[in-house]
């Protein structure tokens, strides 16, 4: 039983409205094949943005 490790993906999470990429985090590649997309803060706009994985 391998768990650890192989099937985590480092993600960068990427402001759509400025570009900046605000927040590094982790992935479990085959759970979650699609494009994460997530509401948080940009410290650049100074508010809540729509935040995409980049790649
Ligand atoms: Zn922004």
């Amino acid at each position: 039983m391998a768990k650890k490790g192989e099937a985590r993906a480092r993600i960068t999470l990427k402001c759509t409205e400025c570009g900046e990429e605000n927040y590094r985090t982790e992935k479990n590649k085959k759970n979650t094949t699609d494009r994460i997309e997530l509401n948080k803060f940009c410290s650049k706009c100074k508010k809540t943005t729509l935040h995409k994985e980049a790649k």
